[in-house]
């Protein structure tokens, strides 16, 4: 042990749990790169204006969340919290809106931070792949990423987890439904924190996972009677899409992602074997963002998937990932002028697209071996100063034991046979 240690809430990917890791992170972005969305990377910091608006001031995420900092130039910049801001911004940035192919579909796939209470399921570093589908209003798109997230989810062999279904509405019925929310709202018991949400995000009151606020929402409006008709009928083709996919969903009235412009379609994936932290995924339509970042009308639909969670949920099911090994051929060399043979052999076989290790620090057979077995390897390779005074080296079936004589030039033609 060292001195130090991860700061709180965070921790480390070390293998061999890190390779599960890698493999959501491979599952989670595949159904995207197979759907026409382009790789996307922003950096890992912006301007603090950027969160301010694009995720909303008056969130928990802006207000308390944000690890922000001044640079020694004065620049206001934050690590940032989430996705969607930076990727449209980028897409902004470059006017990719401006191709004439629209939607721009992009992913990405990197850390977010953000400064909560750490609890199991919630870190300050944790990590995501997103997707962001930029200018195009069209219900099939809204179901597209839904299905494609239920497909990755799915492809990992994830069975437990829910998807959750809202339309928040639009520019021309949510207000309607704000100020009657608002007045209903109005009249409840609350404290001063919550009252002042009121006026600034009512949306987000629904959203309040205290007891005593829910017990007095029961009787409160409802979206899903206010909409307008094309809020309805855009929401019921998303509907339909789903179902014509085989994508089961619930209907949730309450579900809000509270920022004001959060339009229409609103999903969430929910695992039920992760207690409090239960969102494995989340995302919907956000018709006004671009407008609030000072670009065009740009209608869009995304979601992020949370890839520390998803590995949990893995784990709750009892899931275990059929990763293949990272090592095929170890090499154990007895005496030096094996050491040398056995590495020009190992080089070889890299170059061919053969994963092989070698026994390094002049172990003894016995350590090697270890080694060997260690690292999951299906064949060792061995070779001592008989072997090769008749320049072969013994390729050991690591599984069965059985063992072969093989001339040290026809080494990688015989694994590459015997692998494929
Ligand atoms: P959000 O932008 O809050 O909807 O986050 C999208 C997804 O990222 C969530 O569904 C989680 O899976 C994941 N996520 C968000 N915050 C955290 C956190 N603090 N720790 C771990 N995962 C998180």
């Amino acid at each position: 042990m060292s001195t130090f240690k991860a700061p709180k809430g965070t921790y480390d990917l070390i293998p061999p749990e890190s390779a599960d890791f890698l493999a959501v992170r491979e599952a989670l972005s595949a159904p995207l790169r197979r759907a026409g969305y382009g790789y996307t990377e922003t950096p890992g910091f912006e301007q603090v204006e950027l969160f301010a608006r694009g995720v909303g001031e008056s969130t928990d995420i802006v207000t308390k969340e944000m690890y922000t900092l001044t640079t020694k130039g004065g620049d206001e910049l934050a690590l940032r919290p989430e996705g969607t801001a930076s990727v449209l911004r980028a897409a902004l940035e470059a006017s990719l809106h401006k191709s004439g192919n629209l939607p721009v579909k992009l992913w990405y796939s990197g850390s977010y931070y953000r400064y909560e209470r750490p609890q199991k399921g919630r870190y300050r570093h944790f990590s995501q792949v997103g997707a962001e589908a930029i200018g195009a209003e069209d219900p099939a798109l809204d179901a597209e990423l839904i299905i494609l997230a239920h497909d990755a989810y799915r492809s990992l062999g994830l069975r437990g987890f829910r998807i959750l279904l809202n339309s928040l509405g639009d520019k021309e019925c949510r207000p309607v439904y704000r100020a009657a929310l608002q007045e209903f709202l109005r009249r409840l018991d609350l404290d001063e924190d919550t009252r002042r949400r009121i006026d600034i995000n009512p949306l987000r009151v629904l959203d309040d996972k205290r007891e005593s606020v829910q017990r007095q929402l029961t009787d409160a409006p409802m979206m899903r009677d206010h909409l307008c008709e094309g809020c309805k009928s855009y929401h019921e083709q998303v509907r339909e899409q789903l179902t014509a996919a085989d994508v089961q969903y619930e209907d949730d009235p309450r579900l809000v992602r509270g920022l004001d412009y959060y339009t229409r379609t609103t999903f969430e994936f929910v695992h039920d074997g992760l207690g409090s932290q239960s969102a494995v995924g989340g995302g919907g339509r956000y018709d006004g963002l671009s407008e609030m970042l000072g670009g065009p009308p740009l209608p869009s639909v995304g979601w992020a998937l949370g890839v520390d969670r998803t590995v949990l949920a893995l784990r709750a099911e009892g899931v275990e990932l059929q990763l293949p090994s990272s090592t095929d051929v170890f090499a154990v060399p007895i005496g030096e002028e094996a050491r040398r043979a056995l590495f020009r052999v190992v080089t070889a076989l890299r170059r061919e697209g053969v994963a092989a290790d070698f026994a390094y620090g002049g172990k003894g057979m016995k350590n090697a071996m270890k080694s060997a077995n260690r690292s999951g390897a299906r064949y060792a390779l061995l070779a001592g100063e008989r072997d090769l005074a008749e320049s072969v080296a013994q390729l050991k079936d690591l599984q069965s034991g059985e063992q072969t004589a093989v001339p040290l030039d026809r080494v990688v033609s015989e694994v590459r046979a015997k692998l494929a």
